[in-house]
């Protein structure tokens, strides 16, 4: 940049995992842009824990994260009625606090906290006090909303941070622990060890509609920390969530609807989840790591296309996944869910890393499949075609 040249301004508006992940990758990358990162909030990041598997990164998306790494562990567990799984694919976690501490020291005064955007287009964003930022681009990370042109299912969940009377044991996570009564769809209990007494227990249902019972969830919370004999002497924090599951989509749609108002919608306003878990972060780090990486100027229509090519690509590589969700909701009934995870968390580790990481070979879709299907034959192919799960909605 010369000297006389006045830096491109990039404008954020929402301050969570994409949007935050974003600037602080412009930070470390584009020191010709200022940043404006514009969260409503009063901290970045919310109150969430953001995990994933070690193999959903590729070695760039890695280093933007690895700052805000909170806890990893080497592996991870899964139980069901007809067994144990153990693995040792790295797993890791990052608490919106890390996020919001990390990223707030990187981007210093590019973060505006307190500071809703009631309207934005590709030039600027006003805000509550009627005050307008002209930028030349312009990023929509307010996070989750209604998507257009989608068919949804729910994966829904109560955690506590709880702290334990003893140690819990564990030395590792247990990402399912399913051979818990099923009820309410897929149900099974999700465990991050966070210390020798400290544990997140999370109560989650693979569920039909988002609503969240809290008092009923953490009731069961009380009553499965008291079947593996834990004492809850304390409870930290408690998150609570509905993550969408995509099992139809039409992909013009979503994105004509999510860049209506002429801003790059990224994150979960974009589809930018993964489809059978509803998680964005491996997906959000990805999009940070080459928009930043991108040469040249930095416009609201360059990044959009970029951000619709990263969309596109994710939209046709989980078609499987989606067919999958048709499966899992449409074809067989909730109570024998569970046996259709159990199938799959018996295959090949490598496999299941790649079905994360949204990675699936052909050979692998095969191996999914083979074999006789845990649901009804009849009602399997009556769910294989998307646009009729789309109509039916
Ligand atoms: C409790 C919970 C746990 C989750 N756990 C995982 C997980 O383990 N792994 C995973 O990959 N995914 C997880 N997800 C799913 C998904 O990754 C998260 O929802 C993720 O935070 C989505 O990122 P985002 O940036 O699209 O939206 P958000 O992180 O929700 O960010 C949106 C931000 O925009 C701000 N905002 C909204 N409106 C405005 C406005 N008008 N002006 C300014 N700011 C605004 C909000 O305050 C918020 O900070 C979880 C979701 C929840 C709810």
């Amino acid at each position: 940049m010369s000297k006389l040249q006045s830096p491109q301004r990039l404008l954020i508006a929402g301050g969570g995992l994409a949007g935050t992940l974003i600037a602080t990758a412009f930070a470390a990358r584009r020191p010709d842009v200022a940043i404006t990162l514009a969260e409503s909030g009063d901290r970045l990041g919310g109150n969430h824990t953001w995990s994933a598997f070690g193999t959903d990164f590729g070695p760039r998306e890695r280093a933007l994260i690895d700052p805000f790494v909170s806890h990893r562990w080497d592996g991870y567990d899964c139980r069901f009625t007809g067994g144990a799984f153990t693995y040792s694919t790295p797993y890791l976690s990052i608490a919106s606090d890390d996020l919001d501490r990390v990223a707030r020291h990187r981007l210093g005064d590019a973060v505006r906290l307190d500071t809703p955007v009631t309207a934005l287009d590709a030039a600027g964003a006003v805000l509550a006090d009627g005050s307008r930022i002209e930028a030349d681009a312009v990023i929509d990370a307010r996070g989750p909303r209604q998507l257009a042109g989608v068919t949804l299912r729910w994966q829904k969940f109560l955690g506590r941070e709880v702290r334990l009377a003893d140690p819990h044991g564990l030395t590792q996570p247990t990402i399912m622990d399913a051979a818990v009564p099923q009820l309410d769809g897929y149900r099974f209990v999700y465990l991050l060890p966070f210390g020798p007494d400290r544990l997140l227990i999370e109560d989650t249902y693979y569920a039909e509609d988002p609503a969240v019972d809290a008092a009923v969830l953490t009731e069961r919370i009380d009553a499965y920390a008291a079947a593996r004999g834990w004492t809850i002497r304390a409870e930290e924090r408690v998150e609570v969530g509905a993550l969408p599951l995509l099992l139809a989509g039409d992909l013009p749609t979503l994105w004509r609807e999510a860049t209506a108002e002429g801003a790059v919608p990224v994150g979960l306003r974009a589809g930018l989840f993964h489809p059978v878990t509803g998680y964005s972060l491996p997906l959000a780090a990805r999009t940070a790591t080459r928009l930043a990486e991108l040469a040249g100027p930095v416009t609201t229509a360059r990044l959009m296309a970029a951000v619709e090519g990263i969309a596109r690509d994710h939209f046709a590589r989980s078609a499987f996944d989606r067919m999958l969700n048709r499966l899992l909701f449409l074809a067989g009934p909730p109570e024998r869910r569970h046996l259709v995870l159990q199938r799959f968390h018996g295959l090949p580790q490598p496999l299941i890393e790649r079905f994360y990481a949204g990675a699936l070979k052909r050979s692998d879709q095969a191996r999914i499949l083979a074999g006789k299907p845990p649901v009804p034959l009849l009602a399997a192919l009556g769910a294989l075609p998307e646009r009729a799960a789309l109509r039916s909605g």
